[in-house]
């Protein structure tokens, strides 16, 4: 500002020097910011020098004024100012170079060489050789060449996206520097030019720190989208299906190809999905919610999963964990299909209940779980009843046709025994062309009518042989109930002792095991030897035999040892 015009009246300077303290505060506060401190610092520095200078000057006018000598005051004011040009060029160059002071020393290294130029010329003209006319000049060309060096280093941080304090501080910076050229033609300004110019240097240095954390703020905001564009790309490239879905609503914020894939989600309308529509089972899910909130992460946890379109169920292996993405707190699921793996152990627990050839239940399974099923049924004090079935002539259906239809004679039977008795009631192939049948809730005069028409049933099954003849069959069934055992292994037998009867009468027809049988049946057990019993019961034999041991899968010793 270089100009002693504040001096000129008391009010002038107490305002000038109100607006300083101001300066100097803003200043301060705008300094807590690291890329703003070297610049700021240099440039209240400079202020400051300035504005002891134009006090200097106004002393030296005093003395004039009274008649004593100036040169000491005007050489002190030159260097005054000459030092302030300095810090404001520094300043400039720190505005140019950006916050490093390192770098800022190194760009003013020009300006301090022109400084020491600039005070041999001050003593010079001032001391050694006066010239009154140079003296002048360069009381305004000092601050003169500052302001305009200024308002490029202000200008050069134009191109950051918040700038509003630079180009405050570089207008003002302009107005200065024109009214001191003013000077050069002896048209003088006004005493308020100077507080007026530090004020609206205050404003804009806290324009320029706000500028400063609005452009920390969108770096951190670049920072985090930067972020999230990773772990977008991450999850587009994994092998697995994954899902990013917000927790507070479950809303899918992201799928993957292969999650849109897996679960048929439109690829358009990702965030239409919450990710509980592709639970199938809501138990399951809970689980899985639960063990997050607990661990914040789960691994290996098996899921069962539908997709949008259709309601069948497969089975999932998903890791789960929550993490933070664009400013939501997430759930991170990946899964891995393991549907294949649960068919596996769904076969394995087939092959160890199941009867390969007509899928019905095998042996082991039906003693199993009629031992549980009498157990319930005393319980709740129900009958129950059991059926032994064996096919008639057998050996002749395989004979005359072969094996292979004798095969599908047996898978017939199953099926048509299976569709024509209810859910609850247990069928299972016991060896061979034997099946028996557990049914709950019946006693033996409805076991005699169910027997019946199951019989009645098979009979009218009719199979093609190879040359497309038609082959028919029929079957015996002996009938044991809960009025005889509740040992499952006597009920199997002495029903096996009515289906012996029904042969015994002919075939194709049911017979019931009475309480009577029963006693006959115990009586002559006790009497007869383990070689009459083969005699009398043909199931005593069948055990042992090769033949049906090896077509039914099921080890004769198991057998051998209840018989
Ligand atoms: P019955 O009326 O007295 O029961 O006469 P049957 O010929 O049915 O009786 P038998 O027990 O003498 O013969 C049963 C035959 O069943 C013997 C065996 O070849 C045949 N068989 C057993 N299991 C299978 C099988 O899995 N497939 C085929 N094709 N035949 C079987
Ligand atoms: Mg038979
Ligand atoms: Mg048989």
């Amino acid at each position: 500002m270089g100009n002693y015009e504040i001096f000129s009246y008391t009010y002038g300077l107490n305002m000038s020097l109100f607006a300083l303290i101001c300066l100097i505060i803003s200043g301060f506060f705008a300094a807590q910011e690291k890329r703003l401190l070297s610049p700021i610092s240099f440039l209240i520095t400079a202020i400051v020098f300035d504005f002891a200078g134009s006090w200097s000057e106004k002393l030296a006018l005093n003395a004039y004024e009274a008649g004593q000598g100036i040169e000491t005051y005007v050489m002190f004011e030159l260097l005054l100012f000459l030092v302030s040009m300095i810090f404001m060029l520094s300043a400039a160059s720190s505005f140019i170079s950006g916050s490093s002071s390192k770098d800022s020393f190194y760009a003013s290294l020009p300006v301090w060489i022109l400084g020491g130029l600039g005070g041999i010329a001050v003593i010079l003209f001032t001391v050694i050789i006066p010239a009154g006319d140079i003296v002048n000049n360069m009381r305004l060309i000092f601050p003169f060449v500052s302001f305009l060096y200024l308002a490029i280093g202000l200008a050069s941080r134009f191109n950051s996206s918040h700038n509003n304090g630079y180009v405050l501080a570089f207008g003002v910076t302009v107005i200065l520097a024109v009214i001191i050229g003013l000077k050069f033609f002896n048209i003088y300004t006004k005493w308020y030019i100077t507080p007026m110019s530090y004020t609206l240097f205050a404003l804009s240095f806290l324009l320029m720190k706000t500028n400063s954390l609005e452009d920390e703020l969108e770096k951190s905001e670049q920072e985090i989208a930067k972020y999230n564009r990773r772990i977008e790309e991450i999850i587009k490239s994994s092998p697995f299906p994954i899902i990013i879905s917000r927790l507070s609503d479950d809303r899918i914020i992201l799928a993957n190809d292969n999650a849109i894939k897996l679960f048929g989600i439109k690829p358009q309308e990702t965030d239409k999905y919450h990710l509980k529509d592709f639970f199938a089972d809501s138990d399951n899910r809970r689980l899985l919610l639960e063990r997050i909130e607990e661990q914040k992460e789960v691994q290996d946890f098996e899921v069962l999963v539908k997709t949008s379109s259709t309601d069948t169920p497969f089975w999932l292996l998903t890791s789960a964990n929550i993490i933070d993405y664009n400013y939501d707190v997430a759930l991170y699921s990946a899964f891995q299909d393991i549907t294949s793996r649960k068919n596996r152990e769904a076969l394995l627990q087939n092959q160890a209940t199941r009867d390969p050839l007509t899928s019905l239940y095998n042996r082991r399974y039906f003693e199993d779980e009629v031992k549980k099923q009498i157990i319930y049924s005393k319980n709740a004090k129900q009958p129950y009843s059991v059926l032994m079935i064996d096919a008639d002539f057998f050996k002749k259906v395989n004979d005359t046709y072969g094996h292979k239809v004798g095969d599908k004679v047996l898978i017939e039977l199953a099926a048509r025994a299976e569709r024509a008795l209810r859910d609850k009631d247990i069928v299972a192939r016991y060896g061979g062309e034997e099946f028996v049948v557990f049914l709950p809730d019946i006693n033996v005069s409805q076991a005699q009518k169910v027997a019946d028409r199951l019989r009645e049933s098979i009979a009218s099954v009719v199979v093609y042989s190879d040359d497309n003849q038609e082959v028919r069959f029929t079957v015996s069934i002996g009938v044991s109930s809960s009025d005889i055992s509740d040992n499952v292994d006597t009920l199997i037998k002495t029903a096996d002792e009515a289906l012996y009867k029904a042969k015994q009468g002919g075939r194709n027809r049911v017979e019931i095991f009475t309480k009577e049988d029963l006693k006959k049946f115990i009586s002559d057990g006790e009497q007869m030897s383990n070689e009459e019993k083969k005699n009398l019961h043909p199931i005593y034999d069948k055990e042992n035999s090769a033949e049906i041991s090896l077509l039914d899968g099921v080890d004769t010793k198991d057998f051998a040892d209840k018989g």
